[in-house]
């Protein structure tokens, strides 16, 4: 086929507008550091999770993770009042980092290699372990192997716990949801038999309903809650690790957890390490 002079023109303006969209777009984006030397940021937590990310009422925010979050923002010279947070809902984080709707997601955030293909960790800030919340009076379940019984069990799509169960009790009925407030929800009426996430998570939920539901209290992984953000941001990485030791060194870790956890029977534990990798 023979290439015309109007083809070509034509070939050439979407060829521009091609660039110039991309250019455009490129430049629209800020990384986390710039957001906060501009004095904002756009941080992701969970907004279900008493004890660790729950959204109170319209801008009024409570749990460790917020606290973490806010204890950060500040030492990025960001005030309190001038964060907004978004819910990160766990099948979603990478893909929020990645897409830069958030500066960097504190939300109960394992750190694994899988997610490190596409994110970074800073951190971890707490480590937390994969446990069970039944019903009070439930003394059938015992632990991860008394799913083997076709027990109906509940987490979250994306989440770590889930992912094990699935792996390793093939057997169990495994019902997944978007978020772990549901499956307590569930656990309530008797559609499942157990909700699985990590120990502190269920903690918090046991608090809400005094005498309702119990802890197996037998954690079977290991969960190190990380910071999550943009792969290769290496400064912002490097900043919120040391946010994340002076918040352990200057007892605010402390304090954070003992106001946030209180009533759910969790003692502070010695602080985790920061890796520097
Ligand atoms: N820590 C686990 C995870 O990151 C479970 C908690 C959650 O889903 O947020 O998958």
């Amino acid at each position: 086929m023979k290439i015309n002079r109007a083809m070509r023109l034509g070939i050439c303006a979407t060829v521009l507008m091609v660039a110039a969209t991309a250019a455009c777009g490129g430049a629209e984006q800020k990384s986390a550091l710039e957001n906060a030397r501009g004095g904002t940021l756009t941080i992701g937590i969970k907004f279900d999770q008493p004890g660790l990310g729950l959204r109170v009422a319209d801008g009024i925010y409570r749990g460790f993770d917020v606290d973490v979050a806010k204890y950060v923002a500040d030492k990025l010279g960001v005030r309190p009042e001038r964060i907004t947070f978004k819910e990160t809902p766990s099948a979603q984080r990478e893909s929020m980092i990645e897409s830069g709707q958030v500066d960097f997601v504190v939300a109960t955030y394992s750190i694994n290699d899988k997610r490190k293909g596409r994110v970074d960790f800073a951190g971890p800030y707490y480590v937390a372990g994969q446990d069970l919340l039944v019903q009070a009076a439930d003394t059938d379940i015992t632990g991860p192997h008394s799913l083997f019984a076709g027990k109906r069990v509940c987490s979250v799509t994306g989440s770590t716990p889930a992912l094990y169960i699935e792996r390793n009790f093939p057997q169990s009925r495994v019902q997944t949801y978007d978020s772990y407030s549901l499956c307590v929800e569930a656990l309530r009426t008797g559609a499942v038999d157990a909700v699985t996430t990590d120990n502190v998570i269920l903690a918090g939920y046991a608090a809400q309903s005094p005498g309702r539901f119990k802890l197996v209290n037998k954690t079977f992984t290991t969960e190190k809650y990380g910071i999550g953000l943009k792969k290769g941001d290496t400064e912002l990485r490097r900043t919120i690790n040391d946010a994340i030791e002076a918040m352990i060194l200057d007892g605010s870790w402390q304090a954070a957890q003992e106001k946030s956890f209180a009533g759910t029977g969790f003692v502070v534990p010695q602080p985790p390490l920061v890796d520097h990798y």
